[in-house]
């Protein structure tokens, strides 16, 4: 019998329960059992969702971020929370968020480091480490949710983050070899492990997702340290990798001293037949058969052709399971009931890949003709998904056809641009500005659900959004900043708002998929060619600019950042989908330009997650990338001056790559890891202008002028002042008014400050 599974359910819930749980905690509007009571109201949801399944995860839930849950399951608790009162819950909020709650504003304390989940757009809470760090069990939540679980009957398996990978995705505070810790480490795993044993546990997942990346030869010899330290024979042990291929590391991971490993046959499927030659035949094999980070039907049919065979190989040592942990796709298609139906019938959410991973292990177990039905429906719509002509448009393909390198080259090198730029701009030295969004209020949302309802019409909705630009105009006069925004209030989302003005993308109304924290992202359903039917931000963007005098940039979102944070096609190349998108917003931005905008800001926050896992093929990603960014950007005059913006990004890796875009001017998040991320313009000379941000939006705290100061100096020690621009880390969109406007007033105190020191 193959034995079906899942490694990961999403937490948010269908409706964004827990965010709105959480929201209400921290604002003070319930209490930490109201949390907790929704909390175990989503967990019992969510395992009776998945009990056609052999075995649930449980462990998967999490009220923040599951790494944040390993670090205080562990014990690595930083030394800045440890002397607060409260509960260890308001701790955790503290270490996610800089606070817990508004009431305990008395406590807060700098927010951990955020960082990209391997290549996708869930965010972490980066585990911290020093010299110093000691480890200890604090189990009792994690086996509390265990013996929820158990007490409804669900066949548990727990699920934790595996020892070496732990060590790997934190940061090391003090220059200490994260490895050394891990020794140390090990007894507590153990410890757990035992824990388990006594609960009578059959088999934990433990993830070591680091298995699919290129791994120095230190971290191997650790993964294969680890599982000789860990190796018991109760619980039985699932080293689970995904998100790619094992390559170099396959035999390390097929050598283990455990009962079973779990592999992403979705990317690695061309391994599985060398792993099975590999595998001990004691051990389980779990093949990730449908895929965890797309929301594309599976094609059954082709899955059964493949895996028959094996099942007949491995019998009941072979296990089904999605790719990897279902935290990426959104919850359930059926809440879609606005969906373009064709569309619809080519998708499947979270439950309905459940219910796929049922099917196959029936049709595996009792033959296709059990689920003869289900396998006929799928063929069909697999097959008309095929062959629609939604999907393909010709005008579209000759234009990429079109493209020639010169498409992506200004006319002027920086130089030259700056010059130009400066007649024209006139800015001071340190020029301050925001990236695009200020506070989204609860007005902002409800005029837009409204006009989206039907409620008000164009002209009363096109009101509203002017009075809230003339608002932002009028923020940013009363602030003195140098270069203005209009406010994005009209804006959705980054990537939604310009995929539904464009051809061959779709909507869900409740796909969303978590992000970081409380905050989920809906990314578009990008199925067909792309083109641009109109014009998409121009009026707004003339209206603002016809309010003032100082220059209003346009805000775009770039191609490979529509790419990254789209669900976007797997019936050709992503390079293909991203030339076209290239050419859509290109399109936008010669109408800007044409419209008297002089600043434009092409956002690609999401340039760096789009990275390969494996460096040998970052190369090939990033000229692509990079080109289509160019492509987009590059077709406006010496005079207009080109922005782009990127979150999260590390630059050290891909600096050149950065370089070669020739933006004129980048502005990225830095305020949180101390300007570190500033260490590769030590080496590389940036040729172009910088604004490392000096206000970390993800945290409610206000940073003051001389913290701003003290951030530009460290800025300015690696990059020439002329070139620094002063701004946030990124939009301001979650914050509130209130925070905004005493940062932002700091921030240009800090400027003015600097600029008369100079
Ligand atoms: N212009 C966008 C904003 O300000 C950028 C957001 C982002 O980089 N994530 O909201
Ligand atoms: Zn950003």
């Amino acid at each position: 019998m193959a034995v079906t599974h899942n490694l990961g359910f999403p937490r948010i819930g269908a409706g964004r329960e827990l965010k709105f749980a959480l929201e209400n905690y921290w604002k003070g509007l319930s209490s930490q059992d109201d949390l907790k009571a929704e909390g175990a109201r989503l967990r019992r949801q969510h395992w009776e969702h998945q009990t056609g399944l052999d075995f649930v995860p449980v462990g998967d839930f999490s009220y923040y971020d599951h790494i944040l849950d390993m670090s205080f399951l562990l014990g690595n608790v930083p030394d800045r929370v440890r002397n607060i009162s409260g509960t260890t819950l308001d701790n955790y909020f503290r270490v996610a968020r800089g606070r817990s709650t508004v009431q305990s504003s008395c406590c807060s304390v700098h927010a951990g480091e955020m960082t990209k989940w391997f290549d996708t757009n869930y965010h972490y809470i980066v585990p911290e480490f020093t010299a110093d760090t000691v480890f200890s069990l604090h189990a009792s939540e994690f086996l509390a949710q265990l013996q929820e679980a158990r007490r409804l009957g669900i066949a548990t398996k727990p699920v934790i983050i595996g020892p070496v990978t732990y060590l790997w995705l934190g940061k090391s505070k003090d220059d200490c070899n994260r490895l050394s810790l891990l020794p140390r480490l090990l007894p507590i795993y153990r410890e757990l492990l035992d824990k388990l044993a006594q609960e009578g546990i059959e088999w934990v997942q433990i993830d070591e997702p680091i298995l699919v990346t290129e791994l120095s030869p230190e971290w191997q010899a650790a993964v294969g340290m680890a599982y000789e330290a860990l190796a018991i024979n109760r619980p039985k042990i699932l080293v689970a990798a995904y998100f790619g291929q094992l390559q170099e590391n396959l035999d390390l991971a097929c050598g283990l001293p455990v009962a079973g490993l779990h592999i992403d046959a979705i990317n690695g499927r061309a391994e599985v037949d060398e792993i099975i030659r590999r595998l001990p035949e004691d051990k389980v094999l779990s093949l990730g058969v449908i895929n965890g980070r797309n929301i594309w039907k599976t094609d059954l049919h082709a899955t059964l052709e493949w895996l028959e065979p094996i099942h007949r190989a491995l019998k009941e040592r072979l296990w089904i399971a999605p790719s990897c942990s279902l935290l990426h796709v959104p919850v359930d298609l059926h809440s879609e009931q606005k969906l373009d139906p064709e569309i619809r019938s080519w998708l499947a959410f979270a439950l309905q890949k459940l219910e796929e991973l049922t099917i196959l292990g029936k049709a595996l177990n009792d033959g296709r003709v059990s689920v003869q039905e289900a396998l006929v429906a799928n063929s069909s719509a697999i097959e008309k998904r095929h062959t629609s002509h939604r999907v393909k448009n010709p005008g579209v393909r000759a234009n990429v056809e079109r493209l020639d390198a010169g498409w992506g080259r200004r006319a002027g090198s920086y130089e030259q641009r700056a010059a130009k730029q400066a007649a024209i701009l006139g800015l001071p030295e340190f020029p301050t500005t925001t990236i695009g969004s200020f506070p989204q209020t609860a007005e902002i949302r409800e005029t837009r659900s409204k006009f989206r309802r039907g409620e008000l019409d164009q002209a009363a909705y096109s009101a509203l959004m002017k009075r809230e630009i003339e608002r932002c105009v009028h923020e940013q006069d009363k602030l003195g900043l140098d270069v203005y925004v209009h406010g994005e209030a009209e804006r959705n989302d980054m990537v939604e708002y310009f995929g539904e003005q464009l051809e061959g993308y779709a909507f869900s109304q409740f796909g969303w998929v978590q992000s970081y924290g409380s905050r989920c992202v809906k990314p578009p359903i990008l199925f067909g060619d792309v083109s641009r039917p109109q014009a998409m931000t121009v009026e707004w963007t003339r209206y603002a600019q016809s309010l003032t005098n100082k220059p209003m940039k346009g805000m775009l979102t770039g191609p490979v950042t529509m790419l990254n944070w789209s669900f976007v096609r797997d019936d050709q190349p992503r390079a293909a989908t991203c030339y076209q998108l290239a050419l859509a917003i290109r399109g936008e931005v010669l109408d800007l330009e044409k419209a008297g905008i002089r600043i434009i800001q092409i956002d690609e926050a999401a340039l760096r997650e789009g990275l390969p896992l494996r460096r040998s093929q970052w190369h090939e990603y990033l000229q692509w990338a990079v080109e289509a960014f160019r492509i987009t950007a590059n077709g406006v005059k010496d005079e207009t001056q080109i922005h782009t913006h990127m979150c999260y990004s590390e630059f050290n890796d891909i600096i050149h790559a950065i370089a070669d875009m020739d933006a004129d001017v980048i502005t990225i998040e830095t305020s949180r890891s101390d300007m570190e991320l500033l260490d590769a313009f030590e080496d590389f000379k940036y040729p172009n202008e910088i604004g490392p941000g000096v206000y970390d939006i993800h945290s409610p705290n206000i940073p003051n002028t001389a913290e701003i100061i003290q951030l530009l100096r460290n800025a300015a020690q690696r990059i020439p002042a002329s070139r620094l621009w002063v701004n946030p880390d990124c939009g301001l969109k979650t914050r509130s008014w209130e925070e905004v406007i005493p940062a932002l007033r700091n921030m240009v105190e800090a400027a003015k400050a600097l600029r008369s020191a100079n």
